[in-house]
């Protein structure tokens, strides 16, 4: 069995040891993002993600259960306390949520938040992308799977909506000033495996960064199967075979994509995967479902109830401390230990819509 070997293993740099609101979990790693999932709805029903739940149905949180943008924000800021300066908001659709805008300004009003992105089906990019982009949203990441219309229809499980209008989208977000927008491409076996070289060749030369994910097993009920999984590496050597590519080095510690450029200089392409070559020794993310739960770990059962601490009357400090504690205790790490621990009981309780992707 593979596990994270020892704190030593991943030795970190020195500004981040001497960080002073740095904490670590179990092994050794720092909290550094937070992403939010400001609703669990979607108007698309991928189901990789949204499988139905019991007797058919999607379990999705009350309008009262969701956390209110004041109690997110609250939450930010007792965030930043130990250092988080990066926010994703996800979901579900995020841009179904109304009034995101407003409250992605008020995120970007926080001193010590730095960085603010979305990942968007895209879906509404041709209504909000001006707006996103004037409430500072520093980045942008739209899934697309294929550019072929019958496999997307299959794939988000909708007949409302056409590849065209994700294609206009894209074009809306380019028009609003976004740069570098990350197109993420979930690739499942016999769905979307033959869209591949489609989706770079119209992705090249765009000055976006086109990103394979591997098919995950979050959650019980995406039937997902080992075989149903196409390894990133096949993928990286049918492409290499016609677009050469060579390996760039990552950003920044921690980075989950595997970056490439192409040798004819047309562009940069990453491979995520999760499941062939997992992160976690490096997983510094953390997880805030709509209706308050921190997840250490996609895969997680445990949580820490924050909407319970929120609306009980706690103090920032006293809710800081739990979240201090919470994330000492971790020690997550799912996607290496996948073999050994399968579906048992204590692991994979809640979908990817629920979590928040
Ligand atoms: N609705 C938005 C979207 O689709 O981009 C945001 C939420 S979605 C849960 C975030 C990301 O998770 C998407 O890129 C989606 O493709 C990915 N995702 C969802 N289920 C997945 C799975 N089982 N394996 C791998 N990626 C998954
Ligand atoms: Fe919706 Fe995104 Fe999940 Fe698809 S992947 S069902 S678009 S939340
Ligand atoms: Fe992080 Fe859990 Fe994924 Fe490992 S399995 S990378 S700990 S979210």
């Amino acid at each position: 069995m593979t596990r994270i070997s020892s704190p030593q293993h991943s030795p970190r740099s020195k500004s981040e040891q001497h960080n002073p609101h740095r904490i670590v979990d179990q092994w050794q790693r720092p909290l550094r993002d937070l992403r939010i999932s400001v609703t669990d709805q979607c108007n698309f029903r991928c189901p990789y993600c949204m499988p139905k739940c019991h007797e058919g149905r999607f379990d999705f949180v009350s309008v009262r259960d969701r956390l209110s943008y004041f109690e997110l924000i609250r939450l930010v800021h007792i965030f930043t306390r130990i250092g988080i300066k990066k926010v994703r908001l996800t979901g579900g659709e995020p841009l179904l949520r109304p009034n995101l805008t407003a409250f992605i300004r008020a995120v970007a009003r926080i001193p010590q938040i730095k960085d603010i992105a979305l990942t968007t089906n895209g879906s509404f990019l041709n209504e909000y992308a001006d707006d996103l982009k004037a409430s500072g949203l520093s980045r942008l990441t739209i899934s697309l799977d294929t550019l072929d219309q019958t496999h997307f229809t299959r794939i988000t499980s909708q007949n409302a909506t056409s590849l065209e209008h994700i294609i206009r989208g894209i074009q809306s977000a380019e028009k609003a000033g976004f740069r570098s927008i990350k197109i993420n491409a979930v690739v499942q076996k016999n769905v979307n495996d033959q869209d591949v070289l489609g989706l770079v060749r119209y992705f090249r030369n765009t000055n976006h960064v086109l990103r394979f994910i591997e098919f995950m097993d979050v959650g019980r009920l995406n039937s997902w199967t080992e075989s149903s999984v196409v390894k990133n590496l096949s993928i990286l050597e049918h492409i290499h075979r016609i677009y050469p590519l060579v390996p760039l080095d990552p950003h920044y510690k921690g980075e989950v994509a595997r970056r490439y450029r192409f040798v004819d200089g047309s562009g940069e392409i990453g491979f995520i995967s999760a499941v062939s070559d997992p992160f976690c020794e490096d997983c510094h993310r953390v997880r805030l479902s709509s209706e308050g739960f921190m997840f250490p770990c996609l895969y997680a059962a445990k949580y820490l109830d924050l909407r319970a601490l929120l609306r009980s009357g706690q103090s920032d400090h006293d809710i800081l401390k739990q979240i201090i504690l919470f994330w000492q205790n971790r020690d997550d790490q799912y996607s290496l230990i996948r073999q050994d621990v399968g579906h048992r009981s204590e692991f994979k309780k809640r979908e990817m819509y629920q979590i928040g992707g």
